[in-house]
């Protein structure tokens, strides 16, 4: 039986890196090319991290009902052919989606038991760090990922399983064991050996619900900047008041002696 990964996170926080070394280690797995409409980015090629095609293409394939879900995802449309599900069936293999918010709530209303997990930065700092680290964009569009970070993370409470990528090795360790630990599940076959025992701990580990308190700090590390925005302007604001009164006071004395 196939099981579905659906993997979502905001950009930045170690997915690929994360998916990349996964799927070096768990053998089976079929990753999911999706369909975009947006441009290739640097050295991405059609058919490798997405196959790029225009809008009506796009368009003619939802005609067609060739996928299994699409979304607009800033102002592009990006969709999984569901011949990805198809063929990972027939070959008998599982099938990993890398999709946004919007996807996986359709993945989740068409497939009860595919299983999705949410990676989290360990908080804004660090994303941001990262984001400047990997050297892709520039200012305004880091200043925009972190922003849309921050309407991302709310939806964590839709994932079965939450990620906190903070040391790479126990990230990747954790989400091994969350896709061996549903891959156990589904064959209906009792754990047995140490390794699926300790898999299944490892991944409980995960769970959202054993999550929350981790979540918190990290949540309020995005909210914080707003505020922190806010009292900066504020003070700017004030600071340039006082300037214009200074040279007010300035000339009313002059004026006055
Ligand atoms: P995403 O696919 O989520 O946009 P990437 O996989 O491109 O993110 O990772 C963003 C940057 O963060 C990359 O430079 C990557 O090497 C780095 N990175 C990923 N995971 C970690 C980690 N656990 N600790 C430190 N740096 C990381
Ligand atoms: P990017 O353009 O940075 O590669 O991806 C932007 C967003 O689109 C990411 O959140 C990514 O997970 C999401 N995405 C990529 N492919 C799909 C897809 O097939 N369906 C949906 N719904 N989202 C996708």
């Amino acid at each position: 039986m196939t099981t579905v990964f659906i993997i979502s996170a905001p950009s930045g926080s170690g997915k690929s890196t994360l998916v990349n070394r996964v799927r070096e280690l768990v053998p089976g797995l079929k990753f999911s090319v999706s369909y975009t409409t947006r441009q290739p980015r640097g050295k991405e090629q059609n058919g490798k991290e997405y196959f790029f095609v225009s809008r009506k293409e796009f368009e003619a394939m939802i005609a067609k009902g060739e996928f299994l879900e699409y979304a607009d995802v800033f102002g592009n449309y990006y969709g999984t052919a569901a011949r990805f599900l198809h063929d990972a069936q027939k070959n008998g293999r599982d099938l990993l989606l890398d999709i946004d918010v919007q996807g996986a709530a359709q993945i989740k209303a068409k497939i009860r038991d595919a299983a999705s997990i949410f990676i989290l930065p360990p908080d804004r700092l660090q994303l941001e760090r990262r984001l400047r680290d990997r050297g892709l964009d520039p200012d305004p569009v880091i200043q925009r990922r972190l922003a849309a970070a921050a309407r991302e993370i709310e939806n964590y409470s839709k994932y079965d399983y939450i990620l906190v990528n903070d040391d790479l090795k126990e990230s990747v360790k954790a989400l091994q064991a969350i896709l061996l630990a549903e891959r156990f599940k589904h064959s209906a076959e009792p754990a047995t050996d140490q390794t699926q025992t300790q898999c299944f701990e490892i991944a409980e580990r995960c769970r959202r619900a054993n999550m929350e308190e981790r979540l918190q700090p990290i949540i309020a590390s995005f909210v914080q900047p707003a505020h922190s925005e806010l009292i900066t302007k504020v003070l700017a604001l004030f600071a340039t008041a006082a300037k214009w009164l200074g040279l007010m006071l300035y000339f009313v004395r002059h004026a006055a002696s």
